[in-house]
């Protein structure tokens, strides 16, 4: 393989070890979320390495991303919550993948691609408790309920999970999830008394399922965490977490400017003194966020040889300038990194490379969009990886 300008390099054993330590820790079954290519991480491969952990579901948003996983092989139980008017759930029925309904129309919807799928669906009802976005709104509920036990009667499907999602579960004192966490338990008590069995009642995610017990139910939705990020800053995790992605590059030039130089685009950073600057060869056509340019609340920074070196001017698209020793200024000798050094944009933090949360801060976002994003033209290499035959799954 050609030399790569830069390369996203995912550890497969920090997720197995994520996936591993997230079910000891709940002691329920829980499934990695794999959606947006495994949170550009590369769904596959996580796919690969979370069932090797023991993950017992899988989770996706959009049925493709389903189809996707029952073509590389895995065999396991899978959820995809997100169809669209008219969507096809023929081949996701006849592929064995769990189905979510939202609504009255959208179980008639799998009524009608039943009949082609040659075998009944697995659906899962999710209940809007309170982030007021998908899911059935409390009113609507009963009704739901009510056409999915007649449909189950029928043999048209099995509903084989309830489930709900939180709002704020980053902020685990927020009323909103105990206010949440009780709608979901009266939305379990109707479809119960309309005698729906389903096999996995779930709530939380991430958050919930790290820091609120009381929302782990039959499973748990573990996203962000399994990438061995922080899923509520602020709020210590019960358990240690190993970020999976590194992002590295290596310096493709190394200059020194004068007092009053300014630096990239609309020299939003003038130099106020002789000092060095390294070129670093992604941009946000890479998906690295040009919002991390500063100079609003504080620029990004990147680890050169062990040094925190700071983002300086504007983040293009193909490129942008960090500051190599801001403490020391101008380098000479043996201090002076030099062209073909390695840069880490974000890493798991163990020899003091920022990490993503750090490049989130700086962005104004959360760390869930910097590793979505991170990727363009950067090839993905993988640590830890089994040999491809291992694909599937029980
Ligand atoms: C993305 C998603 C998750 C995973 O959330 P994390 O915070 O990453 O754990 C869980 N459930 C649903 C419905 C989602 O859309």
């Amino acid at each position: 393989m050609s030399h790569p300008r830069a390369e996203i390099v995912v550890d497969l054993d920090a997720i197995r070890h994520n996936v591993a330590g997230l079910r000891d820790l709940v002691g329920v079954p829980t499934m990695t979320v794999v959606k947006a290519d495994g949170y550009g991480h590369g769904m596959l491969e996580v796919t690969r390495a979370a069932r090797a952990a023991g993950s017992d579901w899988l989770g996706v948003a959009t049925l493709d991303e389903a189809l996707a996983l029952r073509a590389a092989g895995d065999s396991g139980p899978v959820l995809a919550w997100l169809a669209v008017p008219g969507e096809d759930h023929a081949p996701a029925i006849a592929a064995g993948i769990d189905v979510t309904a939202y609504s009255t129309d959208e179980l008639a919807e799998i009524a009608a691609d039943v009949a082609r799928a040659g075998r009944p669906a697995r659906v899962q009802l999710k209940v809007d408790t309170g982030l007021s976005r998908g899911g059935a709104p409390i009113a609507h509920w009963p009704e739901l309920v009510a056409a999915a036990r007649d449909g189950e009667r029928a043999g048209r499907w099995r509903v084989t999970g309830i489930w709900s999602h939180f709002a704020c579960s980053d902020e685990p004192a927020h009323p909103a999830n105990a206010a949440q966490e009780a709608v979901f338990r009266d939305a379990l008590a109707v479809a119960e008394a309309a005698g729906l069995r389903p096999e996995v009642r779930h709530l939380a995610n991430s958050a919930a399922g790290l820091l609120r017990p009381s929302a782990r139910f039959d499973l748990v939705r573990f996203g962000l965490a399994s990438y061995g990020l922080d899923p509520a800053p602020g709020h210590p995790a019960p358990l240690d977490l190993v970020p999976a992605m590194t992002v590295r590059a290596e310096l493709a030039m190394v200059k020194d400017v004068a007092a009053g130089d300014g630096v990239s685009y609309g020299h939003t950073w003038v130099a106020d003194r002789a000092t060095t600057l390294g070129l670093v060869p992604v941009g946000y056509g890479d998906g690295v966020p040009r919002h991390a340019s500063g100079p609003g609340v504080r620029s990004a920074e990147v680890g050169v040889a062990g040094h925190r070196s700071p983002i300086r001017g504007r983040i293009c698209m193909d490129q942008f300038m960090v500051e190599l020793r801001p403490d020391v200024g101008l380098l000479d000798g043996p201090q002076r990194p030099g062209r073909g050094d390695e840069v880490v944009l974000f890493g798991p933090g163990r020899d003091g490379e920022p990490t993503a949360q750090h490049w989130a801060e700086a962005s104004g976002t959360i760390s869930y969009e910097i590793v979505t994003r991170i990727g363009g033209r950067m090839p993905r290499r993988y640590l830890g990886a089994e040999p491809a035959e291992s694909a599937g799954s029980a």
